[in-house]
């Protein structure tokens, strides 16, 4: 078995001693994390200049939320080989600009990304991330404000400079790209780099999904791909309804969904912005887009918080309804499950017609063993017999427990009389082997006395007739000498015939 790598194929070696060499040498891990960095933020930003760029505004500028979702999965030791490459790509792309631009373009790119990176948490998954404390604030604060607000005015002085343009246009332009470029591109990159998101597109949750999105997707391509008309508000229902049902992670899908939709849709004259002048149409709908992420992002939490607070208030109430349906000393079921499972038992078994099945099992002598060895060492003894008792009672509908002080049942569904002075036998014997020293028993060791009963319930609400011929018995077996098996057999006169199976003394 152990060779099975070894007879794979010799590539199989190769590529597993490559992959320990590499895990090995920290320094040709920064060297890939730097080309990669650079090489991905290259390709991506020139697709970005082409696809988003016009009349020298960007849409969005995804780049920062891109990188800094990619750092939020990576350890803090390689962010600053993620940096250097974001360093490289911009000194590539811009060889061509003048020095003071290059230097603060790159420059606010990397502090838009730090300053993104440390204010929000290290992402494993989607719940887990989205479950932590102000998550939405310090999104809000940090990465989508501050960020761009801070690059912004070293931006702002350059290339107003170099374009002859006012401050403030250069300023507000990079602002609102590079704030929507992480509202939108963030998340984005965050769902697809979680696992919980395919599950949305696997069955049973692919027809909900194809619905539910569907209908958003319709909705979007009616309102944006009619005449101008400034409807856009009744896309809103249909994605908080994508945000309830589907959850965070297709409500961003829908989102910058709508966002390509919405680009397309106002460049060429269509949908709710087309009427508005020159650039300022790109602006709201940069306004737009945005307000429609941070609707969903807060009924998305509330949503997965709920969907948390359900899953552990279940688990609550199960502990809970173990905590009180068990045995605090012996771990085996209590009086109260017994109660309970008694009841139903003793109607299904009306119902059915069927045989139900009881021991009454008393440790004998047992006073004298606590006055002997101590009150821990009878618990223990307690314990040992709840074991014991536990693992004879076989068939999944058994139910073995503590009736309560030294006294212990095993209800039986389906058992009849000859049955339970089996298991009953059963039971004496193993305790009886166990050989737990009993100096003040006459067996010297620690034993117990059984009473059995069985029967065919004749009426709904009387099961105390079960328990007490077990009890019945259970006397007869402690007067016959202890260590015994006895059955009641409930004759119609009261008696009690003795039905000795096994007698140690
Ligand atoms: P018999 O053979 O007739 O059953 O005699 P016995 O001594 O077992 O019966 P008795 O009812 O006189 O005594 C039961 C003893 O069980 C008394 C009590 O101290 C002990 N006991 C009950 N519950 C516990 C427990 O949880 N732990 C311990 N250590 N002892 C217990
Ligand atoms: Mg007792
Ligand atoms: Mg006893």
């Amino acid at each position: 078995m152990g060779s099975s790598a070894t007879t794979r194929s010799p590539m199989y070696g190769i590529v597993l001693r490559a992959i320990e060499y590499f895990d090995r040498k920290k320094w040709l891990q920064a060297l890939a994390t730097t080309c990669v960095s650079a090489v991905s933020f290259t390709v991506l930003m020139k697709l970005s200049l082409v696809l988003l760029f016009g009349n020298g505004i960007a849409v969005c500028w995804p780049m920062v939320g891109l990188v800094t979702a990619v750092m939020l999965k990576l350890p803090r030791r390689r962010w600053l080989w993620v940096m250097l490459g974001i360093v490289f790509g911009h000194i590539y792309i811009e060889q061509a600009y003048l020095l003071d631009e290059m230097v603060v373009d790159t420059v606010s790119d990397v502090a838009e990304v730090m300053i993104t990176a440390y204010a929000l948490p290290p992402f494993a998954n989607l719940s887990e991330w989205m479950g932590q404390r102000n998550l939405l604030l310090r999104f809000i604060a940090f990465p989508v404000l501050l960020g761009p607000v801070f690059t912004s005015i070293p931006v702002g002085v350059v290339f107003s400079r170099e374009l002859h343009v006012s401050f403030w246009t250069e300023a507000k332009n990079w602002f609102s790209a590079d704030a929507l470029g992480i509202v939108l591109w963030l998340p984005l990159a965050l769902v697809v780099l979680s696992p919980e998101t395919y599950a949305l597109f696997r069955w049973p949750a692919l027809p909900k999904t194809l619905g539910v999105a569907g209908l958003a997707v319709g909705v979007g391509a009616m309102v944006f791909g009619s005449r101008p008309l400034p409807v856009s508000f009744v896309v809103l229902p249909a994605l908080l309804l994508v945000a309830v049902r589907l959850g965070f992670s297709a409500s961003v899908l829908a989102v910058n969904l709508l966002a390509i939709l919405g680009a397309i849709a106002t460049l060429h004259g269509r949908g709710p912005f087309a009427f508005i002048d020159g650039e300022y149409r790109i602006i709201v709908l940069q306004v737009y887009l945005a307000m429609c992420m941070l609707s969903c992002f807060p009924v998305s939490i509330m949503m997965m918080e709920r969907d948390t607070f359900e899953r552990e208030l279940r688990e609550a109430c199960d502990s809970m309804e173990q905590l009180a349906t068990k045995d605090g000393l012996t771990g085996v079921a209590n009086r109260r499950r017994f109660d309970r499972t008694l009841s139903v038992e003793w109607s299904r078994a009306a119902r059915d017609k069927r045989e139900l099945g009881l021991l009454m099992i008393d440790v004998d002598c047992f006073k004298m063993f606590n006055d002997c060895y101590g009150h821990p060492a009878g618990d223990r003894c307690l314990q040992s017999i709840a074991a014991a008792l536990a693992g004879e009672a076989h068939r999944a509908t058994d139910l073995a427990g503590r009736y309560g002080g030294e006294e212990f049942f095993v209800l039986m569904p389906g058992t009849d009389l000859a049955g339970a002075l089996l298991v009953g036998e059963r039971i004496r014997r193993a305790v009886e082997m166990m050989g737990l020293q009993h100096e003040r028993n006459p067996h010297r060791v620690v034993t117990v006395s059984v009473g059995c009963h069985s029967m065919v319930p004749q009426r709904v609400g009387v099961s105390e007739t079960l328990v007490d011929g077990a009890d019945k018995a259970l006397y007869l077996a402690k007067a016959g000498g202890r260590n015994r098996v006895e059955a009641y057999e409930g004759l119609a006169d009261g008696r009690v015939s003795r039905a000795v199976l096994a007698a140690g003394s």
